[in-house]
C-alpha cells in the first residue's frame, strides 16, 4: 500500500502522524511511504531520518494526497485540506467529528473513509489511541492552570503548592478518566488540595485506593459541582462521553459565581468542552476572560510538546497502521472489532450513531 504522512498545518501543531521508526517497518512489510517535506521537524526528525528509514520525501502536500492510498496524521483535515482528500482514500487520525459538522460534511463529500484515532477501542471499553494523548493533556492541564493563575495573566495570583504557612490552592477536576488522574496526579504532586468528581463508582474508589489523602473525590452532580466553583482557583474539564459532545457541567450562570481570577482549563474543548463559556483557542492564544474567569481551552494541547506527544502516539498507533495497510480497512476491521470501532464515515456515510446524532441526522 501507499502511505502519506502530510505535514500538519493546523494552528502551532507540530506533531507528526509517523516516526522513522514507523517508516522502517512499513516499508520492511513492503510498502510504500510518502512523507512531506519537513513533516517531522516540529518533533525532531528530519528528511534525512526519514529518508534513511525507507521514505520518498515528497515537495508537496497536493502531491501526498494524490499519490496515497491511505493518509496518516494527527488532527482532523483543515479546510484547505478538503478538497485534497480522495474518493476511496482512507484516512487514519484524529477527527473528533461529533464537534465540527463542517468537517463532517466536508468528510461525507469527499466520499473517503474516514477511521478516527478517539474510537478506537480495546477489549475493555477504553480508548487506546486517546489515551496518551489525554495522559499528556492532563498532565499539561496542571502545569498550564498553574501559570494562568499568576496574576500578571490575570489569575488569582495563588500559587498552587502554597508555602509553609500558607495554605495550598485547590484544584477541581471534572471526570476521573485518563485526563483526570494525570491532573490529579500533578496536582497532587505539587502540594494543591484536590477535589476529583465522577458519576462513574468504578473511578472514583480506584482514585481513592491510588492517590494521596490530599486527593479527595465526590460524585458529580450540579449540586456539588455549584459548591466546589465558588472555593476552587484551577477547574480543570475532563469529561467524555464517548464519541459524543461534552455535557455542559458547568453553565453560563456558574461563572459569575466564581471568584475573579479563577481560572478554568477545559481539555474536553475538542469535544465541544464541558464549560458553555468554553471555545476553542489556539497556542498562539489560549486563553480568554469572561466575567474575570480566565479560560484556556487549547484543543490541541499535546501539540505544545510535540517530542514527547509523537512518541507517545505513535507508539500506540502503528500496530494498527500495520494492520490497515497489510490487509486493507475492509479485512482489517472484520477481523479486529476493535480497529472496526473506529470507523465513523465511509464513502459518503456516516457509521457512526453519536456523530449523526449530534447533529440530529439519522444514520
Ligand atoms: P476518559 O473516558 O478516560 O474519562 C472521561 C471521564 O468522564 C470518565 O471517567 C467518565 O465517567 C467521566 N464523566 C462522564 N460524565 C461525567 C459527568 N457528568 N461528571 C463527571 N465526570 C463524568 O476520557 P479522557 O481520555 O480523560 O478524555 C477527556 C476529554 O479530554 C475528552 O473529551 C478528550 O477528547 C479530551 N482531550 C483533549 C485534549 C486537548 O488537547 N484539548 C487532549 C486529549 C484529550
Amino acid at each position: 500500500m501507499k502511505i502519506g504522512v502530510p505535514k500538519e498545518i493546523k494552528n502551532n501543531e507540530n506533531r507528526v502522524g509517523m516516526t522513522p521508526a514507523g517508516v522502517f517497518e512499513l516499508t520492511k512489510n513492503g510498502h510504500t511511504v510518502y512523507v512531506e517535506s519537513t513533516a517531522g521537524e516540529g518533533s525532531g526528525f528530519f528528511n534525512a531520518d526519514y529518508e534513511s528509514a525507507g521514505a520518498t520525501i515528497l515537495n508537496s502536500i497536493r502531491e501526498v494526497y494524490l499519490l496515497s492510498d491511505m493518509i496518516v496524521k494527527v488532527k482532523e483535515p483543515v479546510e484547505e485540506e478538503y478538497e485534497l482528500v480522495r474518493d476511496n482514500q482512507v484516512l487514519f487520525t484524529y477527527f473528533h467529528f461529533a464537534s465540527s459538522e463542517k468537517l463532517t460534511k466536508a468528510m461525507l463529500k469527499s466520499k473517503a473513509v474516514c477511521i478516527a484515532y478517539e474510537t478506537v477501542e480495546d477489549d475493555n471499553g477504553t480508548l487506546p489511541l486517546l489515551t496518551p494523548m489525554s495522559e499528556v493533556a492532563g498532565r499539561m492541564a496542571v502545569q498550564q492552570g498553574a501559570k494562568y493563575l499568576e496574576k500578571p495573566i490575570k489569575g488569582r495570583g495563588v500559587l498552587l503548592g502554597g508555602v509553609p504557612g500558607v495554605p495550598p490552592g485547590k484544584v477541581l477536576i471534572l471526570g476521573a478518566g485518563v485526563v483526570g488522574i494525570q491532573a490529579a496526579k500533578m496536582a497532587a504532586g505539587l502540594g494543591a488540595h484536590v477535589t476529583i468528581l465522577d458519576v462513574n463508582m468504578k473511578r472514583l474508589r480506584y482514585v481513592n485506593d491510588v492517590m494521596p489523602n490530599h486527593v479527595v473525590t465526590e460524585f458529580s452532580n450540579e449540586y456539588n459541582i455549584r459548591k466546589h466553583i465558588k472555593t476552587h482557583d484551577l477547574i480543570v474539564g475532563g469529561v467524555l462521553l464517548k464519541g459524543a459532545k461534552a455535557p455542559k457541567l458547568i453553565t453560563r450562570d456558574m461563572i459569575t459565581e466564581m471568584r475573579p481570577g479563577t481560572v478554568i482549563v477545559d481539555v474536553a474543548v475538542d469535544q465541544g468542552g464541558c464549560v458553555e463559556t468554553s471555545k476553542p483557542t489556539t497556542h498562539e492564544a489560549p486563553t480568554f476572560i469572561i466575567d474575570d474567569v480566565v479560560h484556556y481551552c487549547v484543543a490541541n494541547m499535546p501539540g505544545a510538546v510535540p517530542y514527547t506527544s509523537t512518541l507517545a502516539l505513535t507508539n500506540v498507533t502503528l500496530p494498527y497502521i500495520l494492520q490497515l495497510a497489510n490487509k486493507g480497512w475492509e479485512r482489517a476491521c472484520d477481523e479486529d472489532p476493535f480497529l472496526a470501532k473506529g470507523v465513523n464515515v465511509v464513502h459518503g456515510k456516516v457509521v457512526y450513531d453519536e456523530i449523526a446524532n449530534a447533529f440530529g441526522w439519522n444514520v
